[in-house]
């Protein structure tokens, strides 16, 4: 039971003093994914949404939580005490400001150091300084105390990602790397951030569901590196290709090396967002700490030709299995017995058919009806429902290959649309295509952009509670920043290469969801750059239909119309190659002219 989990909690909180502990999402690489045996949140609060944090105090419990998921974090809430604060509206409640409500002064708020980042860690101490409250640092994990079942940590296999598919050898990464270092006078480099480890090293992992990621902690110095990993995780293959570039200590030895650098009269490199506040406390001694981001973040978000190349031919083999799921759709549904959970088992089932496939990039959310509201609805066996031929269906699903990671939404209607499904489709669509077409001057930022595909909901009086577009990486992470298409961007100028999602949505609870999502690349506008003033535009990488059937055409502009057909003149084009006859008409119907 949640409630007894929360209550051995507050024991545990009585014996270190404080009067309040805090269970964030993370853990101690920062990441948004986690291996099961971090997965402290999830345990504690029964709350499995990738983003919520949980505040205990001695007679309260709050979970912090984003718009994606308000509705499942009520229903898995219930009748565990703990009271859901949404996060991202005009009247939220900050967990920050909730605690310093709730504390007295001169109290406590404990939390393990390693599951805070950096900047969390500083903006928390300082907001409760202000009130006269202590943020007091546990060493060891109070929520592991009481996990008793707890999983170990994984020892999957870790290998070489081969130039061909990088485009970047180790070598010249790390000499990349070297040189921003120099540029701000650093000597050393530590990052804990796993996709920027797996992207520097040219290594890709088994350690975490959907991100091909390993558990490690890399340091980079001017000549030289050490990666702490498990040892048993590297073959011979992966031993040469790191050798006489990249020492190799036990995962273990981190700490001590912490201590040895300590000593040091060293400039380290921390990215405050990546790095947890462990490792911070840890270096304090002679060490200067230099505050930035990571420059491997940036230099990662920059995708090379190859990758960009990677990310196309993924694309095509993705498309060719979301138009053979269509067709699959259209022709089992009338006859029953697809559900929602079938369904996404048989779209898995179709991607793995594709080249280079390793896996999924994330847990398929599709959504019928009123599930499709649930912005990230992932179907469990007792919220399964059947799809009929009637309502709107919604799946959001991607890829890990080889050559890249892919991410795609398309909303479909299993029957006659109603004439408002058709008005808010068209809606998203046209902030779609707003995105899709845009043209902007370089220094821009996503969350400048961002407004432009919301302008058509907003001349209906409607929202969507979630961003516009994530970076993602290539086999790598499918959220990955530093730049993003939202309001609560952090400001990133989008640069030439950056690969982003475009997905405006709209949902009405219970009823429906819609969202239209395709991958774009950021690209140069060379008709419109001049000497003076470089300008930017979007190129859209994903190829797949459009549902039609939910189109207003005379809600779209003629520009609009191009778009729509232009895009799917390419789709055509691209796919129609990879199917069998029936499945290739069945694309040209759906690709038709509006
Ligand atoms: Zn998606
Ligand atoms: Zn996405």
């Amino acid at each position: 039971m949640i409630s007894d989990r929360i209550t051995a909690l507050r024991e545990l909180m009585k014996r270190e003093g404080v009067q309040a502990y805090l269970v964030p999402s993370s853990d101690q690489h920062q990441s948004e994914y986690l291996p099961e045996c971090w997965k402290r949140r999830k345990w504690l609060s029964g709350f499995t949404g990738s983003a919520g944090d949980v505040v205990v105090t001695m007679d309260k419990a709050g979970l912090w939580t984003d718009g994606r998921y308000f509705i499942q974090a009520e229903e898995q809430l219930k009748s565990s005490g703990i009271v859901l604060y949404k996060m991202g509206l005009p009247d939220s409640l900050k967990m920050e400001d909730w605690i310093a409500s709730e504390l007295k002064e001169g109290q406590k708020l404990g939390v393990d150091p390693k599951v805070l980042s950096m900047e969390s860690a500083s903006g928390l101490k300082r907001t409760l300084k202000e009130k006269g409250m202590v943020l007091h640092y546990i060493d060891s994990n109070l929520v592991d105390e009481l996990w008793t079942d707890r999983p170990s940590p994984s020892l999957g296999p870790v290998e070489v990602l081969d130039v061909r598919y990088s485009g970047e050898s180790l070598e010249s990464k790390l000499s990349r790397i070297r040189k921003k270092m120099d540029e701000k006078g650093c000597t050393v480099h530590i990052t804990g951030a796993l996709d920027s480890i797996a992207w520097t090293l040219n290594m890709r992992g088994k350690d975490i569901e959907f991100n091909p990621v390993f558990i490690s902690y890399l340091s980079m110095t001017k000549d030289g590196g050490v990666l702490f990993i498990d040892p048993i995780k590297l073959d011979a293959k992966s031993k040469k290709h790191l050798m006489d570039k990249v020492v190799v200590r036990s995962y273990s030895e981190f700490e001590a090396y912490l201590k040895e650098l300590s000593e040091k009269e060293v400039k380290v490199w921390l990215d405050p967002k990546t790095t947890n506040k462990w490792t911070a406390l840890k270096l304090e001694g002679k060490p200067k700490v230099h505050q930035e981001r990571s420059p491997i973040v940036d230099l990662k978000s920059v995708k090379n030709e190859v990758e960009l190349k990677g990310f196309r031919d993924s694309l095509v083999v993705d498309g060719v299995a979301m138009v053979r799921y269509f067709k699959w759709l259209r022709e089992n549904v009338p006859k029953g017995s697809v559900t929602e959970i079938s369904a996404a088992t048989k779209l898995e089932e179709l991607r793995k058919e594709g080249k280079h496939f390793v896996g999924l990039s994330f847990t398929t959310i599709s959504g019928y009806k009123g599930h499709g509201a649930i912005i990230h609805y992932d179907p469990t066996p007792e919220t399964d429902v059947e799809l009929k031929s009637e309502g709107i269906y919604l799946v959001d699903s991607g890829g890990q290959y080889m050559n890249g990671t892919t991410d795609i939404t398309r909303t479909m209607a299993l029957g006659p649309p109603t004439p408002e499904q058709i008005d808010m489709f068209t809606r998203v669509l046209k902030g779609h295509i707003a995105i899709a077409s845009l043209r902007f001057p370089k220094g821009f930022s996503g969350k400048q952009l961002d407004a432009f595909a919301r302008k058509a909901l907003w001349d209906a009086g409607k929202n969507y509670n979630h961003g516009t577009g994530h970076g993602i990486g290539h086999y790598l992470n499918v959220h990955e920043g530093p730049m993003g298409i939202t309001p609560r961007d952090a400001g990133v100028p989008l640069s030439a290469g950056n690969v982003l999602s475009n997905e405006p949505g709209y949902y009405k609870e219970n009823e429906y969801g819609i969202r239209t999502e395709n991958l774009i690349v950021v690209v140069k506008d060379e008709e419109f750059s001049t000497p003076e003033q470089e300008f930017l535009r979007f190129e859209t990488l994903t190829l797949c239909p459009i549902d039609l059937s939910l189109v207003d055409r005379k809600m779209l502009t003629k520009e609009e119309r191009k778009w729509l057909n232009e895009y799917h003149r390419l789709v055509r084009r691209k796919l129609s190659r990879k199917l069998d006859p029936e499945t290739r008409a069945f694309l040209k119907e759906l690709t038709r002219k509006v």
